[in-house]
């Protein structure tokens, strides 16, 4: 068994983990970050063809780590957004106030993942272990040893940025609370006839939410779709031949992309919440899906990752020399938890809100939805509210 001393523990190479060891090691702390995925691989294929919409204030925190350089040449920006609630007879329609920012930015997780990653490569003070699987965490003398099948890792503080299903919140025995939605999310990433302007579009089925998002492209134009809608149609929908696919895609979303050229991904998702009870433990804090996942209605959940990457980062300046103490850890949690409780509740209520058929019901929440549309303090504090997360 090889031994490997750090002060930073970092279990998990996803976009929150990668964002974790960039800022970190940042400030000159000894890293290391591990995954059970062999990033090294150049055959490992990146099962993941979704997107991440950035929002400004996660872009501001990559800029100032130096990262957003590399990124913006993939990344499509947001400047408007639109929300129609069942028809685009009920809409909101969003632009940002201060024209110098956007509303957000579109990238697609497997060039994000291999930039950050690329860019890792090129610290050498990051110690990086693929192929890294947790199967223990113990304490000995103020230290977390977490180990795998080859290596023992000491350090300081152990960051659990090992997703929705992690093992070490399991080995360590952390509560959560979970919700399985019934639904599943279809991601399909399409080439299309007409420019949708750097807008995106939320609409809302009473069947699920249906978002298109604008997509970088070098030639042509480009969108992604995140549709929640019951299970079974959605499996249909997979299993069937693609132009089947391509005619239901634009009968569905003709109105606003135009022609469907050609399909390029599809994935389904299981949609599923969760908080644990805290995000922090002996000399352990969790960030990123590890600690909260919520409904991507609003495509929001990694930049609440980034908001604990931001809070971590910030008291790691402050209280440098009690890395990984209770009264750190404890800060971190203190900082962290209510952002992640707010979102938790106003996704899954914004989803169970826009599923509700009852006429009065949809009648009432048209006549908010005009007084939204209609008064510009309360859109623009929306906006900067999803802008700063
Ligand atoms: C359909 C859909 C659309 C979404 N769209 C958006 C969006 O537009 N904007 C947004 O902000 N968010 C969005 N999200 C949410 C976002 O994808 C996640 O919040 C984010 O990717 C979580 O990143 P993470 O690094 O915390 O976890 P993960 O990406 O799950 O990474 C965890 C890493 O840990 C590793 N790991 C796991 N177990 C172990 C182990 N035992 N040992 C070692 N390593 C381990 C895994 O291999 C993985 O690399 C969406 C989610 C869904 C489902």
């Amino acid at each position: 068994m090889k031994e490997i001393n750090c002060e930073i523990l970092v279990v998990g190479s996803g976009l929150v983990g990668l964002v974790a060891a960039h800022s970190l090691s940042s400030l000159n702390f000894k890293v290391a970050l591990v995954d059970k995925k062999n990033f090294s691989d150049p055959n490992m294929s990146f099962q993941d063809n979704r997107t991440v919409a950035i929002s400004e204030g996660s872009k501001q925190f990559l800029e100032h780590l130096h990262l957003w350089s590399d990124l913006k040449g993939y990344a499509e920006p947001i400047k408007k957004i639109k929300v129609f609630d069942r028809s685009p007879k009920n809409k909101i329609e969003f632009k940002n106030p201060n024209t110098s920012q956007n509303l957000g930015y579109v990238i697609e997780n497997k060039i994000f993942s291999k930039i950050l990653i690329d860019k890792l490569n090129k610290f050498k003070k990051i110690k990086k272990i693929y192929g890294f699987d947790v199967s223990n965490v113990e304490y000995e003398r103020g230290v977390c040893k977490v180990s795998s099948e080859k290596y023992t890792i000491n350090s300081k503080l152990l960051l659990a940025a090992d997703g929705k299903n992690s093992k070490i919140k399991n080995i360590i025995g952390t509560k959560t609370y979970k919700k399985v939605y019934p639904d599943n999310a279809l991601v399909i990433t399409f080439e299309h006839e007409k420019n949708i302007n750097n807008t995106a579009y939320e609409i809302f089925y009473k069947t699920g939410p249906l978002a298109i998002l604008p997509m970088n492209s070098k030639k042509g134009f480009k969108s992604t779709v995140i549709w929640s809608n019951n299970k079974n149609v959605l499996n249909k929908l997979v299993n069937s031949n693609s132009v089947f696919l391509k005619n239901f895609v634009e009968e569905k979303i003709g109105d606003y992309v135009g022609h469907i050229k050609k399909i390029s991904s599809l994935q389904v998702f299981p949609l599923s919440a969760h908080l644990n009870d805290s995000f922090y433990g002996n000399r352990l804090i969790y960030i990123g899906d590890s600690a909260h996942s919520i409904h991507p209605i609003a495509g929001q959940g990694w930049n609440l990752g980034v908001t604990d990457v931001k809070n971590l980062y910030k008291i790691s300046k402050s209280l440098r020399g009690q890395i990984g103490t209770t009264s750190f850890c404890k800060e971190y949690n203190d900082l962290t938890y209510n952002k992640a409780f707010q979102l938790y509740q106003i996704t899954d209520k914004l989803n169970s809100h826009f599923k509700k058929n009852n006429l009065l019901y949809r009648q009432l929440s048209n006549i908010g939805f005009s007084f939204i549309e209609n008064t510009h303090e309360i859109k623009n504090k929306i906006s900067k509210y999803a802008m700063a997360i």
